[in-house]
């Protein structure tokens, strides 16, 4: 089913209309916390009328969009500035994962509710002793009769506190190290042995948790791949998380970027500098994501987070003295300076992104691995 952009436009422009109109512009990473339910009717509106997942294919609910044409859904989407999505983890992680290597019962019984916006997602990776060093996970997972039960702790869950289901990298093998015995486990988050706890963050908000397991279940069937093969699942979701949408991530920078100029002194003349080279940087960025087609996550996640981190701290020049004091709340601008230091660390930090830059693109030698 093609799909042009003049029809993406046409229908945004008149669906963003009324109380959705008022959630223009809210959302996203640091703000996430804005207007959440309105924006998850919005996206159930969405679903109603077959634009949520546009990109899976269409015996899977989607519209099995080409890469040209998911630019286009994703600029138009930024350019109409309709609000962030809620449920990006179920869309563009583990709908995907699913696809590829899910069960036919896993499809069915998962991707409807992804599509229609019944069900969201988190993702349970990261522990406090395993980050960057993802494969050293030790959330343990158990067959009891037939069930998995599960016991650890995860944490930075995003939007833990809002999902119905999650998904979980645990070791399932006893005594099992590094990548192997592994296995990747869809658990349901309401239920007695799980318990999230919000973190609150630099900003006042509260967009991720820490997620304990103590004897939650799910059902046997419910892992994602091999049981023990859960660390090559976990790297495919990895590969889909930095997609097509970054192309639509810049239109939202630029707009932020003319509004930080705006703000700025045009007597300043490092400052414009400043901006002038953020605005070839961001032209540079969106020349290399339409050339590569999204093939070298690694470089465009180097790219944008720094290019974002460095605007915040344009933002903060731009508005000068002024931005060093705090009314009642944060101001948009403060929270895009505080938010953005994060930038280069969610999604796989700078250090890791060049580390895979080295051994995948370069072909340089291997670090050395403790
Ligand atoms: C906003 C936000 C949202 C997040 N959401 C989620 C989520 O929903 N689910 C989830 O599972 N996780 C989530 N995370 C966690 C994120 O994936 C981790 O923070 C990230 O992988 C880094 O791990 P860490 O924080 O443990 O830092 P560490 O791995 O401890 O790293 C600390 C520092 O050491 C550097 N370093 C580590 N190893 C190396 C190396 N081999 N070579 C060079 N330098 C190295 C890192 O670059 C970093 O500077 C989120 C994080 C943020 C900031």
């Amino acid at each position: 089913m093609a799909v042009t952009r003049s029809e993406i436009r046409r229908w945004l422009a008149e669906h963003l209309v009324g109380r959705f109109a008022e959630l223009k512009g809210l959302g996203g990473p640091g703000r996430e916390h804005e207007a959440f339910a309105e924006r998850l009717d919005w996206e159930r509106h969405l679903a109603a009328h077959g634009w949520t997942c546009p990109a899976w294919p269409v015996e899977h609910g989607g519209r099995g969009l080409t890469f040209d044409e998911q630019v286009a859904f994703h600029e138009e989407y930024a350019l109409a500035d309709a609000p962030a999505r809620v449920n990006h983890l179920g869309e563009n992680l583990l709908g995907p994962t699913l696809i590829d290597l899910g069960t036919a019962q896993q499809k069915a019984r998962f991707l409807p509710k992804i599509r229609a916006v019944e069900e969201l997602w988190c993702q349970g990776y990261s522990e406090p002793g395993a980050g960057s060093d993802l494969a050293a996970v030790a959330t343990s997972a158990r067959l009891v009769d037939d069930q998995w039960v599960i016991t650890g702790q995860k944490v930075w869950t995003s939007l833990a506190h809002v999902a119905d289901w999650c998904f979980v990298l645990a070791r399932t093998t006893p005594g099992s190290v590094g990548h192997k015995g592994l296995s990747y486990l869809l658990v349901p988050m309401r239920q007695p042995g799980v318990e999230v706890r919000p973190i609150r963050q630099l900003t006042g908000t509260a967009e991720f948790n820490e997620v304990f397991f103590d004897g939650a279940r799910t059902d046997k069937d419910l892992v994602v791949g091999e049981p023990g093969g859960g660390w090559a699942v976990a790297m495919a979701t990895l590969a889909y998380e930095r997609g097509v949408s970054t192309l639509g991530q810049q239109v939202g920078f630029r707009r932020e970027l003319d509004a930080v100029a705006a703000l700025a002194d045009p007597e300043d003349m490092v400052l414009q500098e400043q901006l002038a080279r953020a605005a070839v940087e961001l032209s540079v960025m969106r020349s290399h994501a339409l050339r590569t087609r999204g093939s070298d996550p690694s470089v465009s996640k180097l790219l944008w987070a720094g290019w974002h981190r460095r605007l915040g701290e344009l933002a903060m020049r731009a508005r000068g003295a002024e931005s060093m004091v705090m009314g009642d709340d944060l101001d948009q601008w403060q929270r895009l300076y505080l938010f953005s230091r994060a930038d280069t660390i969610y999604g796989g930090s700078d250090e890791i992104q060049r580390n895979i830059i080295a051994e995948r693109v370069l072909g340089l030698p291997r670090e050395a691995r403790g």
